[in-house]
């Protein structure tokens, strides 16, 4: 080992889902199967790339804007990142200064432990119940940084009623709790009404689901005007120009499309419930998701086989016929498999590939 290494800061690195290129049905990271807004289209086309020669605005104020109108909120209340997980690692940044471990579910979006390990902040998993909900009495009564909670939970899609949340908010007034609504376009009750009862709390949103913006990387945060200028002041101390131009235009586009929005939204949710209905058919089983994604298990089809291996023979089946789903070998889920929504189409590829797989 060379001698500087003793001073590289190492960490083991989230591993993001599968982009494999050419013709696939992707159903691995969650993604929107529909186009982005018409107006996104629009405000792409119009831009002009001259105008590249300049910083964008470091405010963000178009995109802020347009989310403050839309939400109800001050703009002095919102901010925006590029996409939720630069949101995120900002609030971890921020608001987890402390040395008291930060809590967070054992089985939930599997980025938190990577931000608490690589901004070297202390932290403890603190196990969901047997069907993977949230007893907010596990959130009670230890000394901690702060909470972080995703409601609808990833990857279950499990969404805690609105007075878990608040009962964890309440009960730890000392601390912020980060709400991440990465999926609540699809399901659930937003934590937006608890902003005007609670300072200690910050509401984190993404466009890269409901708002089929993945590619942009457009993520947002609603939180008291304290909160937002607290999360700045450490945005504008590492990098004040995060969004580039293109993405400050179509976020803003995006939002002022209201009418596309709730109709590809719908559409992604009665696909849902269609491909909930096939699923249970075929003998999985799964909670009822919320989200844009269900996060199904089986027992084993064949003699001798656990679920486990049952999920894994159908994620290496189901890629050998270029449709991608999302696996993870990991402690109490490695029996399960996280199916993104696509097109009605493609879900229907899906499920017959799958029939194929288990009753073969
Ligand atoms: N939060 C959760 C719970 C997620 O599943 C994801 C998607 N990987 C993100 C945040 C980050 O999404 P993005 O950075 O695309 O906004």
């Amino acid at each position: 080992m060379m001698g500087y290494e003793n001073n590289v800061r190492k960490v083991i690195p989230y591993t993001p889902g599968e982009q494999p290129s050419g013709r696939v049905i992707k159903l691995n990271t969650n993604e929107s199967p529909y186009p982005p807004a018409p107006g996104v289209f629009k405000a792409l086309n119009e831009s002009d790339p001259s105008d590249l020669r300049r910083y964008p605005d470091p405010t963000c104020s178009g995109l802020v804007s347009a989310l403050a109108d839309f939400y109800g909120l001050k703009e002095s209340q919102v901010f925006a990142g590029v996409g939720s997980d630069d949101v995120l690692s900002m609030c971890f940044l921020t608001f987890f200064n402390g040395k008291d471990p930060v809590l967070f579910p054992d089985i939930t979006y599997s980025f938190y432990d990577v931000w608490a390990e690589v901004y070297r902040i202390p932290y403890r998993t603190i196990p969901l119940t047997e069907d993977f909900s949230i007893d907010p009495e596990d959130y009670k009564g230890e000394k901690n940084g702060g909470i972080v909670i995703a409601n609808p939970n990833a990857p279950t899609g499990v969404a805690e009623d609105l007075s878990i949340i608040e009962d964890i908010i309440r009960s730890n007034p000392d601390v912020l709790v980060i709400v991440d609504e990465a999926y609540i376009d699809f399901g659930g009750e937003s934590a937006l009404p608890l902003l005007s009862k609670y300072e200690n709390m910050i509401i984190v949103r993404t466009m890269s689901k409901s708002r089929s913006l993945a590619g942009m990387r457009i993520g947002y945060a609603f939180g008291s005007e304290k909160v937002i200028k607290y999360l700045n002041d450490v945005k504008y101390s590492v990098n004040s120009y995060t969004m580039n131009m293109p993405s400050l235009k179509a976020g803003a586009a995006a939002v002022e499309d209201d009418e596309y929005f709730r109709e590809t939204v719908s559409k992604i949710k009665a696909t849902r419930e269609w491909t909930k209905g096939q699923l249970k058919e075929l003998g999985f089983e799964f909670r009822d998701s919320a989200a844009n994604f269900i996060f199904a298990t089986h027992e084993g089809v064949l003699p001798g086989e656990k679920r486990s291996d049952l999920a894994k023979r159908i994620f290496e089946s189901l890629k050998e016929r270029d449709i991608y789903v999302r696996y993870f070998p990991k402690p109490r889920i490695d029996g399960y498999l996280r199916i993104s929504i696509g097109t009605d189409e493609e879900m229907r590829t899906f499920t017959e590939a799958l029939k194929e797989i288990i009753t073969r």
